[in-house]
């Protein structure tokens, strides 16, 4: 509609110009032709009066009585037109009768008497001022094709005598001013039309401008900028219209979510430009894989949607999601660099998983999360049993951040007991999530969640100021543990967390030891390195947790000087029953001793366990022998009794057994 008016205001823009430019021609024509009109009676005007002061003055010169003879005389009628323009000439009496014309051939006079010329006192002259000039073309003989007629009334002191009319050629002066008029009413055209052009110009441009604007905006309002693709809005439009179709075809319609892994890290590490590289090589590459009557979209920063209709069984989908996710995970040149571009894929197919747009495309995202879950680079189709656990995944989500801004988090401490003088070492520092209706939750539940929504910085922070203030309250000058994640070194400022936190409690850094995991070293940059040396350098003491459940490369041990290395409980558990892990530890025991690195044994829950660790050359050990988590209050009152810890065996211990 809009663009209806402003084209009607466009074409009467145009057309008022164009009726302007038309009448400034006409006026312009006009004026030319009264300029030329006036310039020939002023011409003619002044020719006349020239002449009739000469014939005056010379009849005037003649004896009294003789004038009239002079204007009989023809040589004197000759005479008084030869030196001028004026060809021919009739003199009226004061009462307006012809008293005398040159008339056109044969000097027909008349006998009518001409007073003014007769008296003796009189001396005639030309009432200037009240010349009255026509213009003429044509006067019949072919003669004159342009001349003035000027009627000039002549006076004397005593009044009105009569009047000359005098006919001045004006042939070649019509002709030499028409060819100067046209020149400049060729030139005042010629101007107009260019203004016409310039202004039609800036007026079409600017009506196209604005189209290719409107055009644009359309375009974008349903497409996405840097692709090219439909947006959301636009795939979303269509899964409708899709959805129907094959609802009336009886056909297959397939919605697959493309996300691509880790994209902030893409930007990050090689800039802005790449990740549009990348974006750019994805569309790419889905257009060239679909079919005709597929559509694609970006419907996020980094996600993609597929709607493949028209398919004659849900196979062919499985099919072309396996040959779409093995394309997008070949390397690629981006930026000069070979990366290789991940992605997680989602799919759901309706008929079976969805009969509305809406719920086909949540559980494409459904489908999705699971292959996110799933470690990425990756697809998933939707199955029914998805949605509960998406629900429960989302509102432990929500209850998550909740905890954090109400304080539901809770440290318990759990001893650590050198194993030569079975004297406490230090705490490990636990985390609890006192959730306000489903009680105390485990972080073995909570924290990998924590970390995939990298909710684990605000925890873990809170937790390493918390483990702090309570590790400096304590009565005697214990070390305390700290688990750390690895996605707490992502924002670069770990260690000024750290720092803060020693210098807000007060609490000496050697009395600090930080647990990391081989996840941290595998995922690493040298930053992490690099924060891990500063950290030492503070005097901060790091522990190798849960050694041996990752990749257990030994690369990883000597990229960094560890102060310690704790053998998972998951060994100690087993290594009574079974001697390949009884080797193993043995080999974790030897390998610390050598490195000159303390030991903790994790888990120990039997006094058989205790003593094999013991024989093994084991430094430290944790475990229920030893305590189970306790709150901050218990832990203190412990430290402050100085008890000796009485290694007592939990009743659900499995029973030891084997060689040392
Ligand atoms: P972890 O660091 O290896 O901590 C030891 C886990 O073993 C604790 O489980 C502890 O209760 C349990 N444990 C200790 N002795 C025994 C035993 O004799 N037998 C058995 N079966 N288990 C024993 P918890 O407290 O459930 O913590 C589980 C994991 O959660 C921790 O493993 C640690 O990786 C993580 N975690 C705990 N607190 C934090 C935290 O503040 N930050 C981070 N990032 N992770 C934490
Ligand atoms: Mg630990
Ligand atoms: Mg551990």
């Amino acid at each position: 509609m809009s663009k209806f008016f402003s084209f009607r205001r466009d074409f009467l823009a145009l057309l008022s110009f164009i009726m302007l430019g038309i009448g400034m021609l006409c006026v312009g024509v006009l004026a030319s032709t009264s300029m030329k009109e006036a310039q020939l009676m002023r011409d003619g005007r002044s020719e006349a009066m020239r002449w009739a002061d000469e014939l005056l003055r010379i009849v005037d010169a003649a004896p009294v009585g003789a004038q009239q003879a002079f204007l009989n005389d023809e040589f004197f009628v000759r005479r008084a037109t030869m030196f001028s323009r004026v060809f021919a000439f009739d003199v009226f009496d004061k009462d307006k009768r012809l008293f005398y014309s040159t008339g056109p051939a044969d000097w027909n006079l008349t006998e009518l008497s001409f007073d003014i010329l007769k008296s003796p006192v009189t001396r005639y002259h030309l009432a200037q001022g009240e010349t009255t000039t026509k213009l003429h073309t044509d006067d019949g003989t072919g003669n004159h094709s342009h001349y003035a007629s000027v009627v000039i009334p002549v006076k004397s002191v005593n009044g009105y005598l009569g009047s000359i009319v005098a006919f001045v050629e004006q042939s070649e002066q019509a002709q030499s001013l028409a060819t100067s008029f046209k020149v400049i009413a060729g030139m005042t055209g010629a101007m107009l039309l260019l203004a016409f052009g310039i202004f039609s110009y800036i007026v079409l441009r600017k009506t196209r401008d604005r189209a290719e604007a409107e055009e644009r905006v359309r375009f974008l309002s349903g497409h996405d900028e840097l692709t090219g693709l439909p947006n959301r809005k636009s795939f979303d439009e269509h899964l409708v219209k899709a959805l129907t179709d094959c609802t009336e075809t009886g056909q297959y319609l397939a919605t697959v979510v493309i996300d691509v892994d880790r994209f902030k890290d893409i930007n990050d590490a090689m800039g802005h430009s790449a990740g549009d590289s990348v974006l750019r090589y994805i569309t790419e590459l889905l257009k060239s894989n679909i079919r005709d009557g597929d559509f694609a979209a970006r419907i996020g920063s980094d996600q993609f949607a597929l709607a493949l209709s028209s398919l004659k069984r849900p196979e062919q989908a499985a099919v072309y999601v396996a040959t779409l996710s093995e394309a997008l995970s070949a390397p690629v040149w981006i930026n000069g660099e070979q990366i290789v571009c991940a992605v997680s894929i989602g799919a759901a197919i309706a008929p079976g998983d969805a009969e509305d747009a809406t719920v086909l495309m949540r559980h494409a995202n459904l489908a999705l999360g699971r292959a996110k879950a799933d470690g990425g680079n990756t697809f998933k189709f939707f199955e029914q049993g998805m949605d509960t656990a998406f629900i429960r995944r989302r509102d432990c989500e929500i209850d998550l951040r909740r905890a954090i801004d109400s304080d539901q988090f809770e440290l318990h401490y759990q001893p650590q007991v050198d194993l030569t003088s079975e004297a406490i070492c230090g705490y490990e520092a636990l985390i609890r999530w006192v959730h306000p209706r489903d009680g105390v939750v485990s972080p073995g539940y909570f924290i990998p969640l924590a970390e995939e929504t990298e909710m684990i910085i605000p925890i873990g922070n809170w937790v390493l100021h918390q483990a702090c203030r309570d590790a400096a309250a304590w009565s005697r000058p214990l070390k305390v543990s700290v688990n750390l994640s690895p996605v707490q070194f992502k924002p670069g400022d770990f260690v000024d967390h750290v720092k803060n936190a020693l210098d807000t409690s007060g609490l000496d850094p050697s009395r600090l030891e930080l647990e990391i995991t081989e996840s941290l070293l595998i995922s690493s940059t040298g930053q992490v390195v690099e924060d891990l040396e500063q950290l030492r350098d503070l005097g901060v003491s790091i522990a190798m947790d849960d050694f041996g459940t990752g990749y257990s490369s030994l690369s990883y041990i000597s990229s960094f000087p560890f102060n310690k290395i704790k053998i998972d409980k998951s060994f100690v558990r087993s290594m009574g029953r079974d001697n390949a892990i009884m080797g193993i530890v043995r080999c974790i025991i030897a390998m610390g001793r050598s490195l000159g690195v303390a030991i903790t044994a994790e888990g120990v829950e039997t006094l058989e366990q205790r003593e094999i660790l013991k024989a093994l050359g084991c430094t430290q050990a944790q475990g229920f022998l030893y305590g189970r988590p306790m709150s901050g209050a218990k832990c203190v009152e412990q430290i402050s009794s100085q008890q000796r810890i009485v290694p007592e065996q939990a009743s659900d211990a499995p029973a030891a057994g084997g060689a040392v």
